[in-house]
C-alpha cells in the first residue's frame, strides 16, 4: 500500500510592496483557484465610483458629458469592511453623495481634491488628478452620486489594475560545479542566474521569465520549469480600498458563492433520503 503525501495547506504571503504595487505568493493551490482569486479581485470586489452627475452650473469650455466621464474615473474612497463589500456584491445598496463647487479667479486647473463628501472631506485618495482647466470668471457646480459596482460592469469600479497570476519559476542547476564560463549567466536577460563564489546559483528566481535561454546556452546543465501549485499574484491598487480589504472581500465573495452551492447540494441529499 502506498502512503499518500496529502495536500499541503494553501497559504499566502507578501513578496514585495512598492507604493500601490503588490506581489504576493499563493502556495498550495491549483491554477484554477489562483486565477479565481485574481478574477474576483479584478471583477467582483465592489467599490464606489461616480455614477450620476447633476450640473447646476457649468460655463467652462468643457461639455458636461466630458466632465462627468472624467469624474467617473476618479477613485472614490470606499470606507467599507470586507463583509459589507461582499454584501454589496450580492445586493448593491451603498450610495454616497458628493459635491464639486469651483469658481475661478484666474487661469487654474481643477483637481480631484475639489471633490468633497457632504462633511467636507476630500472624496478621493488621489487628490492630484486633474479634471479640467478653467479661466477667470468661470464656475462649475455639480451634485454627484457615487454607487457601488464591480469591474465586470465597468473598469471605473475595479479596485486593482494590471492584475496577473503567474507560475512560480522552478530553476534546477543540474551541476553546480560546472565551472565559471558564465555562458548561461550572460544569456539570461533578467539576472535570475549569477555566479556566487565561482559557482552557478539562482540569485533571483522571481526575475525568471521562463524564456529558456539558459537551457539553450548550455543544454543539460540547467532545467527550467514552474511549480504547479505555487503562484505569484501581482496587482496595483487603484486607491478605493486597501490590499487586505480587497483580498478578503474577493475570498469572501468566492466563499459565499461556494457555500450557496453547498447548501443546494444538502437539499439534494435530503431529497435522496426522502425517496
Ligand atoms: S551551466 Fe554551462 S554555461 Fe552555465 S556556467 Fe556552467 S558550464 Fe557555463
Ligand atoms: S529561463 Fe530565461 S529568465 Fe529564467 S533563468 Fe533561464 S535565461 Fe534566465
Amino acid at each position: 500500500m502506498t502512503e499518500s503525501a496529502g495536500q499541503k495547506a494553501p497559504s499566502l504571503s507578501v513578496i514585495s510592496k512598492q507604493g500601490a504595487e503588490y506581489k504576493l505568493l499563493i502556495d498550495g493551490v491549483s491554477v484554477a483557484l489562483a486565477n479565481s482569486i485574481r478574477r474576483a479581485l479584478v471583477a467582483y470586489v465592489p467599490t464606489l465610483a461616480i455614477d450620476e452627475a447633476l450640473f447646476a452650473e457649468n460655463n467652462t469650455s468643457f461639455y458636461r458629458e466630458y466632465i462627468a466621464h472624467r469624474l467617473s474615473l476618479i477613485p472614490i474612497k470606499t470606507d467599507m469592511s470586507y463583509e459589507e463589500l461582499a454584501d454589496n456584491f450580492y445586493e448593491p445598496k451603498r450610495e454616497v453623495s458628493m459635491v464639486l463647487d469651483v469658481k475661478s479667479d484666474g487661469d487654474t486647473t481643477v483637481y480631484a481634491s475639489e471633490l468633497k463628501f457632504p462633511d467636507g472631506q476630500v472624496a478621493t485618495t488621489h487628490p492630484k488628478i486633474p479634471i479640467i482647466s478653467m479661466v477667470k470668471g468661470q464656475s462649475l457646480r455639480a451634485e454627484l452620486t457615487a454607487r457601488v459596482g464591480t469591474g465586470r460592469q465597468h473598469a471605473k469600479w475595479q479596485p486593482v489594475s494590471a492584475a496577473a497570476s503567474v507560475n512560480y519559476p522552478m530553476i534546477k542547476i543540474l551541476n553546480e560545479n560546472c565551472g565559471d564560463c558564465k555562458k548561461c549567466v550572460d544569456a539570461c536577460p533578467t539576472g535570475a542566474l549569477g555566479l556566487v563564489d565561482g559557482k552557478l546559483k539562482v540569485v533571483d528566481p522571481l526575475a525568471c521569465t521562463l524564456c529558456q535561454a539558459c537551457e539553450e546556452a548550455c543544454p543539460g546543465a540547467v532545467e527550467v520549469g514552474s511549480y504547479p501549485d505555487r503562484f505569484v499574484l501581482s496587482f496595483e491598487l487603484n486607491g478605493q480600498i486597501d490590499a487586505r480589504t480587497a483580498l478578503m472581500a474577493a475570498l469572501e465573495i468566492l466563499n459565499r458563492g461556494l457555500r450557496s452551492i453547498l447548501s443546494q447540494l444538502e437539499v439534494l441529499t435530503y431529497e435522496k433520503k426522502a425517496d
